[in-house]
């Protein structure tokens, strides 16, 4: 590798770590809102089907789906983070 080349590698590098420290924080996944069922046997909702919306993180984890409850009080928070994530993986140009 040319002495060229590796300075703008490095440079590169640097820049990118910049941006990881600006965003500060980030997750990977997604926040969903998921209908589920309750645990209360006598529940009118989850014998109608209705079931329970709620707010959730989900993230794939070495091919398995791993689920979250964030509520409305997290999921802004978490979403923010899932866009900082996104805009890691854009590349320099
Ligand atoms: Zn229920």
């Amino acid at each position: 590798m040319d002495a060229e080349r590796k300075k703008g590698l490095l440079a590169e590098k640097r820049r990118g770590l910049k941006e990881m420290r600006s965003l500060r924080e980030f997750i990977r996944g997604s926040v969903v809102v998921l209908k589920r069922p309750c645990s209360y046997r006598g529940c009118k909702r989850c014998q109608a089907g209705l079931k329970h919306p709620g707010l959730y993180h989900t993230v794939s984890k070495a091919g398995k789906t791993q689920t979250t409850y964030l509520g409305s009080a997290l999921a802004p928070r978490c979403r923010e983070q899932g866009e900082a994530y996104k805009r890691l993986l854009v590349p320099y140009g």
